[in-house]
């Protein structure tokens, strides 16, 4: 079966890489390996560039087809193997009609970009963490995250509202989880690479994001809440503080 090496897990530090184009489609390319990382798990997908023998050619999407579900315990709709879908800008599209199957090319992503959704993964699961700390059941009424370059979010399904008080308290403890500023780990289940976990202190979370080695860089975060409809409530966090120094925090990953 046809899949696509995915070099963000080996290395998430690296942001280029040689590799071979394994598929054409009309609006995407398919390589046999890449750094980009796919749109999944709340994390927006990478931008970049796939230099090739015609050109410099964009791609503000990424996706991840075709995987078969792992069916682990505790890593819901993981899936293993699959491929990766570099989808070209509108412009870019007169060259990919030039490409074939077998070409050598480079990828390269955006690396402030990434840089900034790997800080807002890591300040993501503190905010998470804090508030499954507050109420344990808000695990099973989670009903999606988004993880963006300024801000993270997580939707749940709750009869009432957060209020003040809540939000102070879950505030308080994500921030002082990020305080301890211990190393984050992240790894893989033996029998399925793919199903992967994130690790801090006593808190593991499923998880095939990418994450900062310690949250430091992350700040002081700001949480607050937003209604999104009956019977919905939905937990931000933002982080003010840490884009000053997410270059500095990144200079192995900026400076590649
Ligand atoms: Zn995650």
């Amino acid at each position: 079966m046809r899949t696509t090496t995915k070099l963000y897990y080996e290395d998430q530090y690296l942001t280029e890489c040689p590799a071979h184009i394994s598929r054409l489609y009309t609006e995407a390319i398919e390589l046999d390996r890449t750094v980009a990382f796919p749109e999944g798990g709340g994390q927006e997908a990478d931008h970049g560039v796939i230099d090739t023998p015609v050109g410099a050619i964009r791609f503000q999407q990424v996706k991840r087809m075709y995987g078969l579900p792992c069916n682990i315990d505790g890593f819901r709709g993981v899936k293993t193997g699959g491929v990766i879908l570099h989808l070209v800008h509108t412009d870019d599209l007169p060259l990919l009609a030039r490409l074939d199957v077998g070409m050598p090319v480079t990828v390269r992503i955006d690396a402030l970009r990434r840089a900034k959704l790997t800080l807002s993964h890591s300040a993501s699961h503190f905010l998470y963490a804090a508030a499954i700390h507050h109420d344990f059941h808000l695990e099973e009424q989670t009903i999606g995250c988004h993880i963006k370059e300024t801000s993270a979010r997580f939707d749940f399904l709750c009869d009432g509202k957060f209020d003040g008080e809540t939000i102070r308290r879950i505030q308080t403890v994500a921030n002082s989880l990020i305080e301890q500023n211990l190393p984050i780990e992240l790894g893989s289940l033996p029998k399925c690479p793919d199903a992967r976990y994130w690790r801090y202190g006593g808190i593991e979370i499923p998880c095939g994001g990418t994450h900062l080695d310690r949250p430091a860089a992350i700040g002081t975060l700001n949480v607050r809440r937003k209604n999104v409809g009956k019977g919905k409530e939905r937990l931000i966090c933002e982080f003010p503080e840490a884009f000053a120094d997410v270059r500095r925090y990144h200079q192995g990953l900026i400076s590649a």
